[in-house]
């Protein structure tokens, strides 16, 4: 007899973010004027769709899962 146990990563592909999606006005974005350039949301985003432009953080859209992580942890509420 045989188990087959894993497999719970493979749904994971499947969510392609495409260019036109219609949620993106929901997804988060920094605020570049209140950005403190911290890097905290960097580390705490598990996608790790935030990286720094001209000291300031920028969200890829595309990679981004709306999870809203950033939006909490950031000190200064620059994210919305
Ligand atoms: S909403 Fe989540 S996935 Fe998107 S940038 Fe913020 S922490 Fe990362
Ligand atoms: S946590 Fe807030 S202040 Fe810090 S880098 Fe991110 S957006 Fe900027």
């Amino acid at each position: 007899m045989r188990q087959s146990g894993g497999g719970a990563v493979v749904a994971d592909k499947a969510v392609t973010v495409t260019k036109s999606h219609p949620a993106k006005e929901d997804f988060p974005v920094v605020d570049a004027e209140v950005c403190i350039g911290c890097g905290t949301c960097i580390k705490a985003c598990p996608m790790k769709a935030i990286s720094f432009k001209d000291s300031v953080a920028w969200i890829n859209a595309e990679m981004c899962r709306n999870c809203r992580k950033c939006v909490s942890v950031c000190p200064v509420d620059a994210i919305h």
